[in-house]
């Protein structure tokens, strides 16, 4: 079997891997390639090493327990690679009123979280007094709302939904956004009550947040050598089409912006929603329509390497986000060297800022100082700096972050029974079942299994 993977991001590695794992364990002949645009694999992940910094541009940690993602890890050899995130990564704080605030651990110190009003907390610690189930989607917003009340909702969960989706909780959908959400509820009501039941057991590890000693860039790169030959760099896919089964050995016709036209039985197609949108257009212009409305957020990512003295009070904890509404340029900031070692040479602190989103679609595009100013001013406010950063580095993640709006899964169905008359087509990457690296791991498995059950 013929199989081209489009895309060598996390999703297009991952499906190539578990494809070539599945068929080798079921005795299946797999003739496997896949085709990156860019000049390297990995996509929007890639860590940059330099004078003792290690920079990560996107995903710079797992955040899942025993399950896929450490699998892939361990079927790469990559075990002793694995580092957990320090204790004080725990602690991370809210941009409200402004200050910063530390985000209660646990419900009962929600009395005491400072950056709500003591109408707010009480609200807050009452959850599972007052919540209730609910069948019909919700926004993210709505959701919390009727959970932790208005301002919570309003400032801890709208500051989370920026730190994760750079996204509107009022817009998003907490059924696709957050399934898990929705899920806790369904079982038990209140989402405090699910927390506590799901700390106090059941035998299941909690989820921990890990990475690898030389970043999440190695992963890539493991993934990319395992594929060796397979993986073919600087070539773009243009366009797909399906030949009559009468016609043509193979079903589906990808060509490449070189000019190649190739002949495959079945093709995963990994790349970011607005590519997939145009590839698809041949085949099913509805499918490629619905693809395309998936709206995506851009952000920029600012690294910036300080003097353990350039900060008023050494950085605490993960580092913080910003309530919506707020007055400072960015969106969170994460102390990275806090945050796993290795990560600033002795002396020194890694900060990375996120600006942009779907608030701030205009930041993305300023110049590199004009970001950093903007970072550094955020800083400032919000920790206090006595000196400016010793190092920066700045890059543009555009159209980044796909968001999962009111609708998506509907969307997503109806992409997903449209591409039902092309067998053998199938479409994986953070725009669809999950935008964290831990579930895009989760589907590569779930799509490279689709694909192959098919084959059989
Ligand atoms: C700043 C930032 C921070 C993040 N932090 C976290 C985090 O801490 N934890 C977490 O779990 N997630 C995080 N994420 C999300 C996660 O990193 C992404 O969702 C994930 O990397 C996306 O992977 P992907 O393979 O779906 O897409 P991509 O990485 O975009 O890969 C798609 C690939 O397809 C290629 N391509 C495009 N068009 C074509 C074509 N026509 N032909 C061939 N190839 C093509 C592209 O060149 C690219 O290499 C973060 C994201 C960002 C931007």
């Amino acid at each position: 079997m013929r199989v081209a993977v489009l895309g060598a991001g996390i999703a297009g590695l991952t499906v190539a891997h578990a494809l070539r794992r599945e068929a080798s364990r079921g005795g299946a002949s797999l003739d496997l390639e896949v085709f990156e645009a860019g000049p390297r694999a990995g996509g929007r992940i890639q860590t940059t090493h330099s004078g003792g910094f290690l920079i990560e541009w996107a995903a710079d940690a797992f955040q899942t327990g025993p399950g896929p993602a450490r699998t892939l890890v361990t079927e790469l050899g990559l075990d002793r690679e694995r580092i957990e995130a320090s204790a004080g990564a725990a602690r991370r704080y809210i941009f409200s009123k402004g200050r910063l605030h530390l985000v209660p651990s646990a419900p009962a110190a929600a009395l005491g979280f400072s950056a709500l009003t003591p109408a707010g907390r009480l609200r807050l610690v009452a959850e599972p007094l007052l919540a209730g189930r609910m069948s019909r989607e919700e926004s993210v917003h709505g959701f919390a709302a009727r959970h932790v009340g208005e301002e919570a909702a309003r400032v801890l969960v709208g500051a989370f939904v920026r730190g994760v989706y750079a996204g509107d909780p009022k817009k998003l959908s907490v059924d696709a956004a957050f399934p898990r959400m929705r899920e806790m509820e369904r079982k038990h009501r209140s989402l405090a009550i699910a927390m506590a039941k799901e700390r106090r057991g059941s035998g299941r590890k909690t989820k921990a947040l890990w990475t690898l000693t030389r970043g999440m860039g190695s992963l890539m790169e493991r993934l990319a050598q395992s594929l060796g030959a397979s993986l073919k760099l600087g070539m773009p896919a243009l366009r797909l089409s399906r030949a009559p089964e009468y016609a043509a050995p193979t079903p589906f016709t990808v060509r490449f912006a070189s000019g190649e036209s190739r002949g495959f039985d079945s093709i995963v197609i990994a790349t970011p929603a607005p590519d997939a949108a145009a590839l698809l257009r041949d085949l099913d212009i509805e499918a490629a329509n619905a693809v395309r409305e998936i709206p995506c957020a851009g952000v920029a990512v600012v690294a910036l390497g300080f003097r353990d003295e350039a900060f008023r009070s050494r950085p605490d904890g993960y580092g913080f986000l910003v309530a919506p509404g707020e007055d400072l340029p960015i969106l969170g900031a994460l102390f990275e060297s806090n945050l796993f070692p290795g990560r600033a040479p002795k002396g020194f602190v890694l900060v990375r800022a996120i600006l942009g989103g779907v608030d701030r679609p205009d930041l993305v595009t300023l110049p590199d100082a004009q970001l950093i100013g903007l970072a550094c001013q955020a800083l400032d406010r919000a920790i206090g700096l006595k000196g400016g950063p010793e190092r920066t580095w700045v890059r543009r993640q555009e159209n980044a972050i796909p968001q999962y709006t009111l609708g998506h899964r509907e969307r997503v169905a109806a992409v997903m029974k449209r591409l039902g008359s092309f067998p053998g087509l199938y479409l994986a990457g953070n725009a669809y079942r999950g935008v964290s690296v831990g579930s895009i791991v989760e589907d590569a498995d779930r799509v490279a299994g689709w694909l192959l059950h098919a084959a059989r």
